[in-house]
């Protein structure tokens, strides 16, 4: 029997996985600066959690959950956002009573049932921030520095910030029966979905990807003419705030976001490149929720941004990743030296360095090889005579330079070698 990956899935390789670690490590130091930190919640949460907290009407929960029942009957979700999750941690865990604001991180795996292609899978991987105890506009626009200094630290072009806002519980009503007046002589002309949103939450259908619905879309009312005093005087904080911070920006009233739960901010980052599946990020300000989960009235905003369309966008540019680091030592050996060579590997390693010594029994001739394809940068050959005396000659490969060293002296001499 072949065993393959599951449909929607992907195996990071070796020769990929130190992209992701360069991708993860930039995002989790940039969250130091901001302070940031990392919260790690469970992979899978009661199902009604992503019900009430992704919300009811959303494609996520129609169509693409993960759910499963476990022994007891209880209904379980492989987590599809890492939002309604981290939620839920703050709630039960009391953070609402430490001082604000609470900034969190994560780096996750995400599971949605979709519709294979580029960009989108089942499972895939989301790096995000949630910031809890700030209504002021100054959190959001912290949390699209975060993500511009991010972008640009990764050099990344053609990539650019949309915003928008659509409301608040008071002002949103009055824009959706505008909406869904505006979209009812259309209503035949909507995708399936579509007609679905429409009746269940019309602000989606401006998001829809289908032809169809984008034309009628283009003329539709825009949410940032029906905000209260209060949401148009958070939007347009944050918009002085980005010009402050000379951040480039695109008022796209279109976007807003698939989730129930927003408020006032959404935004995206989309590339030029990626196509339909150009969102690399989005993001926003859901005041609603912690208190829709049961916590205490607290505002929040955050962000989730696809890894995987990162990736391929970087590569895309032709982003130079940093390469696997090489070993530092080789340790060749003649069959009766092979023991103190693993010793002599073991005791450098321990020592905090990167030292390679066969392990499969080849020949001489076959290490020296070996040696030469792991592109090692020192070869120190064991024969009976360094054995005798605990020192030998080490090799630079780059030049053929040689250097007597007693084996004690190895360690610190390499030190200075290793990146
Ligand atoms: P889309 O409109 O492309 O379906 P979304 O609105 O469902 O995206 P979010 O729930 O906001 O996406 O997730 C944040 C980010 O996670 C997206 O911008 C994208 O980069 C990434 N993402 C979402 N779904 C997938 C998926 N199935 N495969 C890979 N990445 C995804
Ligand atoms: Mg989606």
């Amino acid at each position: 029997m072949n065993f393959r990956a599951p449909r929607g899935t992907h195996d990071i390789l070796p020769k990929e996985s130190g992209q992701w670690q360069f991708v993860e490590q930039k995002f989790s130091e940039l969250c130091r600066r901001f302070s940031y930190q990392e919260i790690r919640t469970p992979v899978f949460e009661q199902t009604e959690l992503f019900a009430r907290g992704v919300g009811d009407g959303t494609d996520i929960v129609q169509k693409e959950m993960y759910n499963f029942e476990d022994k007891a009957g209880r209904a379980m979700t492989l987590r599809p956002e890492g939002t309604a999750g981290v939620v839920r941690s703050y709630i039960e865990h009391g953070l609402a009573s430490e001082p604000s604001p609470i900034k969190l991180f994560y780096n996750i795996t995400a599971f949605r049932y979709e519709k294979m292609q580029k960009g989108r899978y089942r499972e895939f991987r989301q790096l995000g921030c949630e910031c809890f105890g700030s209504k002021s506009a100054s959190a959001d626009a912290e949390l699209i520095t975060l993500l511009w200094l991010f972008f640009s630290e990764l050099r990344m072009k053609d990539i650019h910030l949309e915003v928008n806002s659509i409301g608040c519980p008071l002002c949103r009503p009055a824009y959706k029966e505008a909406l869904t007046e505006y979209l009812r002589p259309h209503l035949s002309k909507l995708c399936e979905d579509c007609r679905r949103r429409f009746a269940t939450n019309p602000l989606r259908v401006l998001d829809c990807k289908e032809e169809s619905c984008r034309k009628i879309a283009q003329d539709a009312p825009k949410s940032l003419e029906h905000l209260c005093p209060e949401c148009l005087a958070h939007w347009e904080g944050l918009l002085s705030l980005l010009d402050t911070f000379a951040i480039p920006y695109n008022i796209n009233p279109k976007i807003v976001r698939g989730l129930d739960y927003y408020s006032k901010t959404v935004f995206e980052f989309i590339s030029e490149n990626v196509g339909t599946q150009g969102t690399i990020c989005g993001g926003g300000r859901y005041d609603g929720l912690v208190e829709e989960l049961g916590g205490p009235a607290t505002p929040g905003v955050g962000f989730a941004l696809g890894v995987e369309r990162l990736l391929l966008e970087l590569e895309a540019q032709g982003f130079s990743f940093p390469e696997p680091v090489d070993p530092t030592i080789f340790i060749a050996s003649f069959p009766e030296q092979r023991l103190l060579a693993n010793q002599l590997a073991f005791s450098l390693r321990k020592e905090g360095l990167h030292a390679e010594v066969d392990i499969c029994e080849r020949s001489f001739k076959a290490q020296m090889k070996h040696a030469n394809r792991i592109k090692a940068k020192y070869l120190l050959v064991l024969g009976d005579e360094e054995a005798k005396q605990m020192c030998g000659r080490i090799k630079r490969m780059a030049d053929g330079a040689e250097k007597e060293l007693s084996f004690s002296e190895l360690a610190s001499f390499l030190v200075n070698f290793e990146e």
